[in-house]
This record gives structure tokens, C-alpha cells and sequence, in this order.
């Protein structure tokens, strides 16, 4: 084993250390606690809905934010891609609820919207509890090819919009 500096440069076989996916997994997290930070921007103005922030990130750099500003306003997604800096085509799109498919609202749905732009990977931290949406929005960009992925600190997701979440789906 080469030792460089008195430091060994990576890791030897330590048993059950993945060092790639301990890094993917804290890089997902920085993200989706951004879109937290983002979302609470929107306290007091979004109620009913429920506070929601994205970020968009391209070759490990974020370029673009957005977040649910006001209610019957557009969503966090949407308002990411708009501030966005560059192409958003084959960008990761961050954010801490599932996107919206359904049509009977103020705004239009947003996952049409990610899948227009050529967004190539979801990563979100809660389910919408909406039974309009309640995975149907995944299910939606996933046959559109997008990659998927689902419960990044799902927990402090949920305690972000408690109130919502109690109101849509009581004891969950
Ligand atoms: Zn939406």
C-alpha cells in the first residue's frame, strides 16, 4: 500500500465501506437540505400548499434554484428551470416533494414541464401525500426515461411540512 504524505490515498479493504456511494448519498443530501433552505423562503405565502424548493445541478455545479414563492404562483421546479444559468438538458433536478402531473389547479403540472426540458435525473426527498399526485408524477417522468429517486431525508422532509402532510394524509 503506497503512503503518501503519511496519508494512505484511499481506502484499503475495509469491509462494507463503499466510498463512491457514501459520497453520492452526502451529495444528494447537501442538495435536498438547499432545496429545504429554498422552500422555507416560501413560509407564510404558500399555505395551503405545501413549501417546496429545487435546485438544479450540472456537472456537480448547482445552476439554478427556485422555489414555491406564493400560492397560485408557479412551483419550485418550474421557477428553478427558469433561473437556471444554462441548458438544463441532462441536468439532475433536486427537490424536496414529488412534481405535480395533475391538471385541476392554478398552475400547470411540472413534471410535463422537467420531461420538455430534458431534465435526465429526479432526486426527491418526499412523495407528495396529494392522492392527485401520490406517485403518479414519478411514475410520469420514469416512462419518460428519467431516473428516479425517491426518500433523500425523507423524514425531515415530512417534519419541513408537517402541517401539510398532516392535513393530506392524517397519522402518516
Ligand atoms: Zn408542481
Amino acid at each position: 500500500m503506497p503512503i503518501l504524505n503519511g496519508i494512505i490515498p484511499f481506502f484499503p479493504s475495509i469491509h462494507n465501506v463503499n466510498l463512491p456511494l457514501m459520497k453520492l448519498r452526502i451529495s444528494n443530501e447537501k442538495y435536498i437540505i438547499r432545496c429545504f433552505e429554498l422552500a422555507a423562503m416560501g413560509k407564510d405565502s404558500v399555505e395551503p400548499n405545501p413549501l417546496v424548493g429545487a435546485v438544479i445541478v450540472k456537472n456537480g455545479k448547482i445552476i439554478g434554484e427556485g422555489y414555491h414563492m406564493k400560492f397560485g404562483e408557479a412551483h419550485a421546479e418550474v421557477n428553478a428551470i427558469k433561473n437556471s444559468t444554462e441548458n438544463v438538458k441532462g441536468a439532475t433536478l433536486f427537490c424536496n416533494l414529488e412534481p405535480c402531473c395533475h391538471t385541476n389547479k392554478k398552475t400547470p403540472p411540472c413534471a410535463p414541464f422537467i420531461i420538455e426540458n430534458g431534465i435526465s435525473e429526479v432526486i426527491i426527498s418526499n412523495i407528495d401525500p396529494n392522492p392527485e399526485v401520490a406517485g403518479k408524477g414519478v411514475e410520469l417522468l420514469k416512462k419518460a426515461g428519467i431516473k428516479v429517486v425517491v426518500g433523500i431525508l425523507e423524514k425531515e422532509g415530512k417534519s419541513l411540512n408537517s402541517d401539510f402532510f398532516d392535513r393530506i394524509s392524517p397519522g402518516n
